[in-house]
């Protein structure tokens, strides 16, 4: 039987009441439970965030004339993230619904602006690090273009190798910064070097540590170069709604050149309403998504994302120390806010397992099998308790208490 629209309409009341009964089976991620999907960093941020949802929740931000209160919101956003990533003065960029659209909307723009200028004989292709996001597979499925995936070293990419994968047909190289499997930054800078010797487009998938890494930076972590400074970085991905701490539906992808960006822009005349020009995937675009970045931005200003980013840090640093005395350890050494673990000694997956039936999320990596633990602010308070129901399951694990792990790792 399907379930169809109720006759009458139901008291608001009663609405609420059942959806707070449906959220009773959801990750309980406000005591920190989450360690992926959500990325919590204080009631105040929420608050604002949401606040500023509401005020615009209306508004559309398909229409700037009608709405230059959202235009100039957007333009706001943009030029905080392009200071913020070192970009050039001829530096443009938009805001869009989040990382997998700004990386489909890069991949555009690199493919016509470079078809602009280049005879390409078959489908543009994208030289990428294994450890890239599925989102850049996802784009050329849709885009008509072809990826390359490379194996990497350590964890991060090979250059060498990656400039042995390029042909005739390449049209973009990839970096990630950091990557979302083991949260480490691949060498960009040689990667910007190779992107310059051949005339290609280099983006820098920086959904993570667009909003982090440079904040991160300042509390004194080393974090390699990734960002505009280098000459051979032309695009960037950074979403706002992971470590900008804006509501769902926010990113930004930021271009060295203003006609880079052009190239994103689709303009369109021939039907009953004349010309409509749409510069991301979306027609209507949620006023909310783009009024609560804007709000949290200035909310929080450079000081709230530092203290965010000594908050996070510190927490990475207990979270390495915590797995290495449970005897694991980290896949290579990562600096921002995401870190895979695991060991060749025994079943950690099974260990993931055990935390999940207990209610505890996290993604998990494969080659080799780990957990992958995204840190929020917020788990500053929480993670000596995520260590010790870890320490629990380990020891579960290795005294043969846990059954074997599936091994089949599923986001769905
Ligand atoms: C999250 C993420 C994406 C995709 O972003 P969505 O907002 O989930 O579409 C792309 N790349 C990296 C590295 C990410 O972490």
């Amino acid at each position: 039987m399907r379930l169809e629209l109720n006759e009458a309409g139901r008291p608001a009341e009663e609405v609420f009441a059942r959806m707070t009964d449906m959220r009773g089976g959801d990750v309980d991620w406000r005591s920190g439970k989450a360690a992926v999907y959500v990325f919590h960093s204080g009631d105040d941020v929420l608050q604002v965030a949401h606040e500023a949802y509401g005020m615009f929740i209306s508004e559309n931000g398909l229409g700037p004339a009608a709405f230059p209160s959202l235009r100039r919101m957007e333009k706001e956003v943009i030029q905080m993230a392009l200071a913020l990533q070192n970009a050039p003065e001829s530096a443009a960029g938009s805001m869009s619904s989040g990382g997998s659209e700004s990386i489909l909307l890069a991949m555009k723009a690199c493919r016509d602006y470079t078809l602009g200028r280049r005879e390409i004989h078959g489908r543009p292709e994208v030289v990428v690090p294994y450890t890239a996001h599925p989102a850049f597979n996802k784009g050329a499925h849709l885009l008509g273009m072809k990826v390359v995936r490379v194996p990497t070293v350590d964890y991060v990419s090979d250059v060498e190798a990656m400039a042995a994968a390029v042909c005739e047909n390449t049209v973009m190289l990839v970096g990630s910064a950091p990557c979302f499997p083991y949260g480490l930054v691949d060498p960009v800078a040689d990667l910007g070097r190779l992107a310059e010797r051949r005339g290609l487009w280099l983006h820098v998938d920086a959904c993570v540590g667009g909003y982090v890494a440079p904040f991160v930076r300042e509390v004194g972590v080393e974090v390699p170069a990734f960002d505009f400074a280098l000459p051979g970085v032309s695009s960037m991905s950074a979403d706002l709604h992971k470590y900008g701490y804006a509501a769902k539906g926010a990113s930004t992808v930021l271009y060295r050149d203003r006609a880079m960006l052009q190239a994103q822009v689709f303009d369109f005349d021939d039907w009953p309403c004349g010309r409509m020009v749409t510069p991301t995937l979306a027609g209507t675009r949620p006023g909310g998504a783009i009024a609560a970045a804007w709000a949290v931005m200035n909310y929080l200003g450079r000081a709230g994302y530092v203290d965010r980013a000594r908050r996070i840090s510190s927490t990475r640093e207990k979270l390495t120390a915590g797995v290495r005395q449970l005897g694991m350890d980290t896949f290579g050494e990562p600096r921002l806010s995401i870190a895979a673990f695991g060991t060749a000694q025994f079943d950690v997956l099974a260990a993931g397992e055990r935390l999940y039936a207990q209610g505890w999320f996290s993604s998990r990596v494969r080659d080799p099998d780990g957990i992958q633990y995204m840190i929020s602010p917020e788990h500053d308070k929480t993670i000596d308790a995520y260590l010790a129901v870890l320490g629990r399951a380990v020891a579960d694990v290795r005294a043969g208490k846990v059954a074997q792990s599936g091994g089949d790792i599923r986001y769905s």
